[in-house]
């Protein structure tokens, strides 16, 4: 029996342990803007989708265009947030519901 216990052993070894974070949208506690130049967040609640401002309120840094004709790309962030507030609403009718998942080793801060 000797020879049992050793290859179980191996075994368990040989097992690879993958964690994950599944986030729901009911999970979210805020959503944050953060200004790449200084680190400074504006945060607001995943229920009141907010648009990013044109420039950074601490540095000063421009964030996007300040006119909204520019390019359809400068109002994905407000899509964003929107998109969130409208699930979070939504997903109670629904019989299924959004999942984000992070690995765990790869979430920065
Ligand atoms: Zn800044």
């Amino acid at each position: 029996m000797a020879d049992n216990s050793t290859f179980g052993m191996e075994r368990e070894a040989r097992m690879t342990l993958e964690r994950k974070i599944v986030v729901s949208t009911q999970d979210i506690k805020t959503i944050s803007y953060e200004c790449k130049t200084c680190g400074a967040r504006v945060s607001f609640s995943p229920d009141k989708a907010l648009d990013a401002m044109g420039q950074c309120f601490s540095c000063k840094a421009k964030w996007k265009e300040e006119t909204p004709s520019v390019t359809r790309e400068d109002g994905n962030a407000l899509k964003l947030a929107e998109a969130v507030a409208g699930l979070r609403m939504s997903e109670q009718r629904y019989g299924f519901r959004v999942l984000f998942e992070f690995d765990e080793t790869k979430i920065s801060n």
